[in-house]
């Protein structure tokens, strides 16, 4: 579905991915690992199009993602949900949705299904996004991602900020969207929990992929063990 080739992304004169390569199977939970500052953001920013890589190939689909302008690509299917969730606070939980389904575009059927996924959202509806507790706001991002439809949902750092309990409840929510056949690819700093919902994993330092293995083969390799889990 995503296969990501020879990417090379700088800021300037400063590069922070090299030569990095990586794909995503349709149907699969991919989870991007890799310490503060490695590129992590900036490789999914890359992805939707809102950093100019300095080479490389991005296909997406069949298609040429990089030529696809960065506001068209939810449409043909991709989707982020950004670190910090970003929503709009003084807008409800609702107005948050509807706003990026786009104007006349709200399918009901994605709406209720959103919200018998995540009842406690389904309460809050009438709430100022801004007034939800940071876990209800990474739903509300979730299902605001969701509203798009996406085949692809690429999340950045879903836990950040979030009790074990609540960053449990979002685990779930991602299983139980790839069950709906969304595929996910998402950033994560939490090893071991993001490895247990995943099939794959990528390991990213530096700007670069230095390891790359299916999440068992992951959970059990001594430098992850050694550097990411403290065992
Ligand atoms: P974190 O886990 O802390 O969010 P990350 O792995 O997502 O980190 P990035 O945010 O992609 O890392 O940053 C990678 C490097 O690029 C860092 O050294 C950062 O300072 C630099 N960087 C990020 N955004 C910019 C920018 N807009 N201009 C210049 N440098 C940037």
């Amino acid at each position: 579905m995503l296969e990501v080739k020879n990417l090379n992304v700088a800021y300037g004169d400063t590069q922070v991915i090299w030569d990095l390569n990586l794909h995503v199977e349709e149907g699969e939970i991919v989870t991007l690992l890799g310490p503060n500052g490695a590129g992590k953001t900036t490789l999914l920013r890359t992805i939707c199009g809102l950093v100019k890589p300095k080479s490389g190939q991005i296909t997406f689909c069949g298609e040429d993602l990089l030529s696809i302008k960065p506001h068209k690509r939810p449409e043909h299917g991709l989707i982020m949900v950004p670190e910090g969730r970003k929503l709009f606070p003084k807008m409800t939980v609702e107005e948050n949705l509807f706003i990026a389904a786009g104007k006349g575009k709200v399918d009901s059927d994605t709406v209720d299904w959103i919200f018998e996924l995540m009842p406690r959202l389904a309460e809050r509806r009438k709430q100022l996004a801004g007034t939800l507790s940071g876990g209800e706001q990474q739903m509300c991002a979730i299902a605001r991602g969701i509203m798009g439809k996406p085949k692809l949902l690429m999340l950045d750092e879903p836990s950040l900020g979030l009790a074990p309990i609540i960053v449990e409840q979002v685990f779930d929510i991602l299983l139980k969207l790839r069950e709906k056949g969304i595929t996910i690819f998402f950033v994560e700093q939490f090893v071991e929990q993001s490895l247990g919902i995943s099939q794959r994993g990528y390991l990213l330092e530096d700007g670069r992929i230095v390891l790359e293995e299916d999440s068992q083969a992951m959970l059990g390799n001594d430098y992850i063990k050694q550097v990411y889990l403290g065992i």
